[in-house]
């Protein structure tokens, strides 16, 4: 289960913002409630946006699929 962090900031600001308001959160059980201190990383081929909940404070996690994308 190895973590590659990538940087969330290196987004265009549009994504970025769109990564911050597209969320599920799990505690609130609500889409699109958004969230805070986004930080990136890559587990097992899978890029993950993982944040706060803007409402509950909560970790919400964000998968991106079908991005092929190389960052090095
Ligand atoms: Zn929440």
């Amino acid at each position: 289960m190895d973590k590659q962090e990538r940087d969330f900031y290196q987004r265009s600001p549009e994504e970025q913002a769109s990564f911050l308001e597209q969320t599920w959160c799990n505690q609130c059980q609500e889409a699109d409630l958004g969230m805070t201190d986004p930080i990136e990383y890559e587990q097992e081929g899978t890029v993950i946006i993982e944040g706060k909940c803007k409402k509950c404070g909560e970790p919400v996690t964000t998968e991106i699929f079908g991005e092929d994308e190389d960052w090095d």
